[in-house]
């Protein structure tokens, strides 16, 4: 008899059936009797240049019969020394400071830890992280009490501490995000540690963009008042919104960052928060009570190292930014189709991600963000036509790997106006 495997964000009791993949290939996923599924979300944002892609999986191979595992407290190898000095070509020159998790959640958990720190080591109280609606950081327990509260983390409010939360920048409204944002730094009883923010696009709570402007002011106020700005580009690192990091579209130099699933091309599991010398100088010390406390079995792993050691050298090497480009142009064109779509609304785009919400009937769409029961069967639709696309309730997105051809990308084009011309009037 076999266990049951429990699926993540998997309701069990919905029958939903489970497709088994077999092997995976650039854009296309295959199972067993050969059946071709295009990855139009990257699985789960992680994939950037397609699956298996040779020079990552060679560099797997080959560091895995080298050095397999090593602890990293107290010790260190090569793929990890090489990997400092790449991501050095790829990130502003001021974050000099990288410490490797495993996942996106791990690598804010570590972002917040540093920056309460930080506040610690140098004898100031200031504990309260500031957070934008709408926020996902992901779902470990100080990821989740940053992140938007809602149904998925219901259960668990007990284990969550208190943020201050500033207003999404609302196109229009955007003025007031910054006031509140500037009144929560000005507040002398409870001056805050930091804010951690997604960069120009709100991933799982709804893709939705705001501009670099905002981006750039939000930064601005932060340094202003000594609030130390956490840029959690777990989703928008690695080229999703058009370039490298999306902070480099609104110039910001944050003051930690995050990354995470790109890191290794998103073939395994990586993840490093990078940070600004006065965090690292303010754990340095002779006194071992002022280390950073902070660690996992496999940190800094040496074969996931030199899997992100491959990923830096395709994006060296290989025409990355006009695979990028090629997506947003074609992406832009879609767009002008869908716009004739009566039935859908807040058609938008962020370098390779497009998003829009297919009407429900429910009214606001952010209401029944999730809940929405479009979403089980629009999941229903783009599985049965051979598209992995899994839809934020009625929020249709796509997140394609780059190396997606333009006629794997057109064909999930025609599946999704399908699919908005079946659900009209739903
Ligand atoms: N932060 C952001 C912005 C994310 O989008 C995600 C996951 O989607 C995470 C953090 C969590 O990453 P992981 O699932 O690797 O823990």
């Amino acid at each position: 008899m076999s266990l049951n495997i429990w699926h993540p964000f998997t309701q069990h009791g919905l029958g939903e059936p489970i497709p088994e993949i077999a092997r995976a290939e650039g854009a296309a996923l295959y199972q067993a009797d050969g059946t071709k599924i295009i990855d139009a979300i990257s699985s789960w944002w992680v994939q950037t240049h397609g699956h298996c892609h040779p020079t990552i999986i060679a560099a797997i191979q080959e560091q895995s019969a080298k050095l397999d595992q090593i602890i990293f407290a107290g010790w260190t190898h090569e793929p990890a020394r090489e990997l400092a000095e790449g991501l050095s070509d790829f990130l502003p020159k001021s974050l000099a400071h990288i410490f490797f998790s495993d996942s996106g959640s791990t690598a804010v958990e570590v972002a917040l830890k540093m920056a309460l720190g930080y506040w610690h080591n140098r004898g100031d109280a200031r504990q309260k992280i500031l957070v934008m609606e709408h926020s996902y950081h992901g779902d470990t327990i100080g990821a989740m009490s940053v992140g938007a509260r809602g149904v998925f983390n219901q259960a668990y409010a007990p284990l969550l501490f208190d943020v201050g939360t500033i207003a999404f920048p609302e196109a229009g409204a955007e003025q007031a995000t910054l006031d509140q944002l500037e009144a929560f730094c000005r507040d002398s009883d409870s001056p805050p540690a930091a804010l951690i923010v997604e960069p120009l696009i709100l991933g799982a709570g709804g893709m939705k963009i705001y501009s670099p402007a905002i981006l750039a002011q939000m930064a601005s106020i932060c340094r202003a008042y000594d609030v130390l700005f956490i840029a959690d580009e777990v989703m928008t690192g690695w080229g999703r919104t058009g370039s490298v990091f999306a902070c480099e579209q609104a110039d910001v130099e944050p003051d930690i960052l995050c990354m995470a699933k790109g890191l290794t091309g998103g073939v395994i599991p990586l993840a490093v928060t990078a940070a600004k010398d006065a965090i690292y100088q303010s754990h340095l010390s002779e006194d071992r009570a002022r280390m950073f406390f902070h660690s996992s079995s496999f940190t800094a792993n040496p074969i996931a190292c030199a899997a992100a050691n491959a990923n830096l050298g395709i994006w060296r090497e290989e025409p990355v930014q006009q695979r990028i480009n090629g997506i947003i142009a074609s992406h832009r064109e879609f767009s002008n189709e869908l716009k004739r779509k009566p039935n859908i609304s807040g058609l938008r785009q962020c370098g390779t991600i497009l998003a829009f919400e297919i009407d429900d009937g429910a009214g606001d769409y952010m209401s029944d963000l999730y809940m929405s029961d479009l979403g089980p069967l629009l999941l229903g639709f783009f599985r049965d036509h051979n598209i992995l696309l899994r839809p934020l309730g009625n929020t249709v997105y796509l997140m394609p790997p780059y190396c997606i051809s333009r006629g794997d990308l057109n064909t999930v084009y025609a599946v999704i106006e399908e699919a908005i011309d079946h659900f009209r009037g739903c």
